[in-house]
């Protein structure tokens, strides 16, 4: 992949503009579908898909900072950024050849919504313990069961479904229609625009080719590469959130007056804006670094993924905690652009991978093969084999 976001998306997610209509999404509790084509004829949806197939193919360093963009302004925008990226990742690299080329395009434009349909009721972190089943009859796959809190669920055109075909981990590209039926999840604070769904699949139906990968790779390999990810971007994006909200506190302190001074002139005040600072700074570096692994097709780029993930989820609540304690009563206002990135804080600790889980797979990483050690911890695979790439796993 080589070459930049495209130009016209980067002026458009700079403008004031984007910014105040974020802000209006929120609001109303819904990004519409109208303001995703707009932004989606400008690429924003295609970053991830090679030229061939109708994205930017632009290299993963530079798509996260089209996700700290994004989330700085709208959390919900970005969640869509990262669930749609996920699905590309999984057609562009476990579909059959067919199913790629007839899909990416679709998916690059923004023609096609994709949702990532993993969480169930039962099955949230652990993906184990998942119920949806994927039967194979003839040339027919019939796709049975429940699945929550899918972003961008509402409005999207086709689902991508993880379930159990055989008893084997698998996964199809389903669409909206028939046997789906689609509920309107609680609003989630901090995400209030994502139009979050709960949608039933209830005996869908799919044509055979529309398996991604064979059954017996779906949780192992398909999940746990999409997650590496999911992982990255919702680190990005955190970062988007801890950038936004140090300059709200520094912007503060450096204009409220205080005893005849500034906050900012405060040992105190300037001990927490510094701590806030660094641990942003730490994580856009990580994040960076975890983007160039991830192009280099390093082993280890699922658990540095995990780690700047836990990293960034981390500081943008650290940062977030510290404009609202230095904004005062100010910052605590429904209304205020503050209380949005709070509360996506608080979400970016839990989707993709909750600290607990994340802080698994990085201490599993480290203790594996040590004599004493039990192995219980979910294994972060092997994400990015060159080998696999552009491989139909059929
Ligand atoms: C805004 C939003 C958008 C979402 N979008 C999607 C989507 O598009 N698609 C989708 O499939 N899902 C989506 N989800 C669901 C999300 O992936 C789950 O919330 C997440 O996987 C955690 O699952 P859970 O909520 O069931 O929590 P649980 O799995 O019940 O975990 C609850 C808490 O228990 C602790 N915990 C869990 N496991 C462990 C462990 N092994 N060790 C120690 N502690 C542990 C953690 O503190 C965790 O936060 C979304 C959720 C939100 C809030």
């Amino acid at each position: 992949m080589t070459g930049p976001a495209p130009a016209a998306l980067l002026a458009a997610l700079r403008d004031d503009a984007f910014t105040a209509r974020a802000t209006a999404w929120e609001r109303a509790g819904a990004v519409p579908r109208a303001a995703i084509d707009e932004l989606a004829a400008l690429g924003l949806l295609g970053l991830t898909v090679d030229t061939a197939h109708r994205g930017s193919g632009t290299p993963p360093a530079a798509v996260t900072d089209v996700h700290r963009l994004v989330a700085a302004a709208s959390p919900s925008l970005h969640s869509l950024l990262v669930v749609h990226a996920m699905v590309c990742h999984a057609v562009r690299r476990w579909a059959s050849a067919e199913l790629r080329d007839a899909l990416l395009p679709e998916l690059a434009t923004g023609r096609m919504l994709a949702a990532f349909a993993l969480t169930e009721q039962q099955a949230g972190a652990d993906t184990g313990a998942l119920t949806t089943t994927i039967d194979r009859v003839g040339d027919t796959l019939r796709i049975t069961g429940t699945k929550r809190w899918l972003s961008f669920g509402q409005i999207a055109d086709a689902y991508l479904v993880f379930g159990s075909t055989d008893g084997r981990g698998s996964c199809a590209l389903v669409d909206a229609g028939a046997g789906v039926r689609v509920a309107v999840e609680p609003v989630t604070a901090g995400l209030r625009a994502a139009r979050l769904a709960r949608v039933t699949f209830d005996g869908a139906t799919a044509p055979a080719s529309r398996a991604v990968g064979r059954p017996g790779i779906g949780i192992p390999f398909v999940v746990t590469s999409c997650l590496t990810l999911g992982r990255l971007y919702v680190a990005a994006g955190a970062v988007g959130v801890a950038e936004a909200a140090l300059r709200l506190a520094a912007d503060h302190a450096a204009t409220r007056a205080h005893g005849g001074t500034t906050l900012g002139d405060r040992q105190l005040v300037r001990g927490l804006l510094a701590d806030a600072a660094l641990a942003t700074d730490a994580a856009a570096r990580y994040v960076r670094h975890t983007a160039q692994e991830i192009e280099d097709r390093e082993p280890s780029a699922a658990v540095t993924a995990a780690r700047a993930k836990l990293l960034a989820s981390r500081a943008a609540t650290t940062a977030t905690a510290t404009a609202s304690r230095l904004l005062g009563a100010a910052g605590q206002t429904e209304d205020h652009p503050l209380a949005r990135l709070h509360a996506a804080a608080r979400v970016h600790e839990v989707i993709e991978g909750p600290t607990e889980v994340l802080q698994d797979i990085i201490a599993a990483d480290l203790l594996r093969g040590r004599p004493g050690t039990t192995d219980r911890a979910p294994s972060p695979a092997a994400p990015y084999r060159k080998e696999d790439d552009h491989r139909a796993e059929h």
